[in-house]
């Protein structure tokens, strides 16, 4: 039996993951949820998992999620705040960690689990391109193991042999990652002024959140996710390729040395990479409809529009450039994508912010969770100025 402290418990990837988690009451129990401040969706899971812990970030919701629980009869214990999502990621009647809140707001409770030594399930992919050296510090010294639950990286994971041992020893050529392209896939940049907050969260495979939808438009989350593979399987950025491939049937692929390409195929469905993570190295049933190749029919590959979707070349220049650039390339792309569902920044204007930030921001490496906190906020000031200047 698994306990499961689900992060973000209210977000598209924790409902995929209490999905799993319902579906085998024999393995997997939720142990605690935590979400920032929906107080009736957080209550509601309470009702129905049971947990032990209940958090609610937006400590201003404390007492309205405590009086919702009391009058309904359930005994969960209620935490609010920062400390209280350390908490729940290291929560001793938890074995396992879904780190699904999104952003950066997701880091320390990220590390906090990976340095307890649990089942660190990975959804929150800003955590790693932020502070992927201390993540990877904290797994070593807490004991613990990861599972990426990016279907890209849990789809590498799969087609990697057992034994890390590094690329090369395993006969590694190249990480390929897929990407569908998004909603404008096949668009120049002159059609994207006008582009609106629903049409770019409208993406054509997969059903998520509005960040990472966002960042699904402007490729920004091909680019955090090859920084992503860059850290999960220490891929130096020229052997990570990404190729276009609109069907999302492909989650992404490893060529070997003898010409051998393995790839991990399945419908779009989130609930495949969480039953995977969850159950491995056993196999369960996720809910996951087969995949019919036959109705399929074709899987086409074509290569990304690297000029019009600017912030993948962003994200590989922030690889490369190493230091905390990674760290600015991702407050940058918040405080952006915030500004444009917010209807404050034209679509086209995201790249523009992100570039002119890491212009301006520039630093050593960040070596402890206070350094790296210290670069993200100054990068997040620097930006919000000049999406203040830029014509909307
Ligand atoms: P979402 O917006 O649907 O959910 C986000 C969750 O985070 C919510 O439960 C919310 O309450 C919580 N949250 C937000 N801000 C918080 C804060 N300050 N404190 C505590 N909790 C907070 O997002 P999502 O689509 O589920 O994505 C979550 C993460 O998983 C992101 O990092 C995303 O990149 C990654 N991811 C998502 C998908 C997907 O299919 N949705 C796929 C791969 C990776
Ligand atoms: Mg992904």
């Amino acid at each position: 039996m698994k306990t499961v402290a689900v992060l973000g418990a209210t977000g598209s990837i924790g409902a995929s993951a209490l999905d799993v988690i319902a579906r085998h009451p024999d393995r997997f129990r939720a142990g605690a949820l935590a979400a920032h401040r929906n107080v009736d969706a957080l209550a509601a899971l309470c009702a129905r998992f049971k947990p032990d812990l209940a958090v609610i970030a937006d400590a201003s919701r404390e007492a309205d999620l405590r009086a919702r629980l009391r009058v309904a009869g359930i005994a969960t214990r209620v935490a609010s705040g920062a400390q209280a999502l350390i908490e729940a990621a290291t929560l001793a009647s938890c074995d396992t960690v879904i780190a699904a809140i999104v952003g950066a707001a997701g880091l320390e409770s990220t590390l906090a689990a990976a340095s307890a030594g649990k089942r660190l399930l990975l959804a929150n992919k800003e955590a790693v391109v932020m502070a992927g050296p201390l993540l990877r510090a904290a797994l070593d010294a807490g004991g613990g193991e990861l599972l990426p639950i990016d279907s890209e990286h849990n789809a590498v994971f799969q087609c990697l042999p057992p034994a890390r041992s590094g690329l090369d020893a395993a006969g590694v050529r190249r990480i390929l990652l897929t990407a569908s392209g998004g909603p404008f896939r096949g668009h120049k940049r002159e059609a994207l002024h006008d582009v609106t907050p629903a049409r770019a969260c409208a993406h054509p495979n997969w059903s998520m959140g509005r960040k990472i939808s966002v960042d699904s438009a402007t490729l920004m989350n091909k680019g955090l996710e090859v920084i992503e593979a860059h850290f999960l399987f220490d891929a130096p950025p020229e052997r990570i390729e990404v190729v276009v491939h609109p069907q999302s049937i492909v989650h992404s692929m490893v060529e070997y040395a003898d010409g051998s390409v393995l790839a991990q195929l399945g419908n779009p469905d989130m609930r495949t990479a969480l039953a995977h993570a969850l159950a491995w190295p056993e196999r369960v049933a996720a809910g996951v409809a087969p995949l019919d190749l036959l109705k399929i029919a074709r899987l086409d590959f074509e290569a990304p529009d690297r000029e019009t979707f600017a912030c993948l070349d962003l994200a590989y220049g922030a690889l490369e450039q190493g230091g905390s650039a990674p760290i600015v390339l991702n407050a940058a792309n918040e405080e952006a994508v915030a500004a444009f569902l917010d209807q404050g920044l034209a679509f086209v204007a995201i790249p523009q912010v992100i570039e002119s930030t890491l212009e301006k921001v520039q630093g050593a490496p960040a070596r402890t969770l206070p350094e790296v906190v210290d670069v993200d906020l100054t990068a997040r000031r620097v930006a919000q100025r000049i999406i203040a200047s830029a014509k909307v």
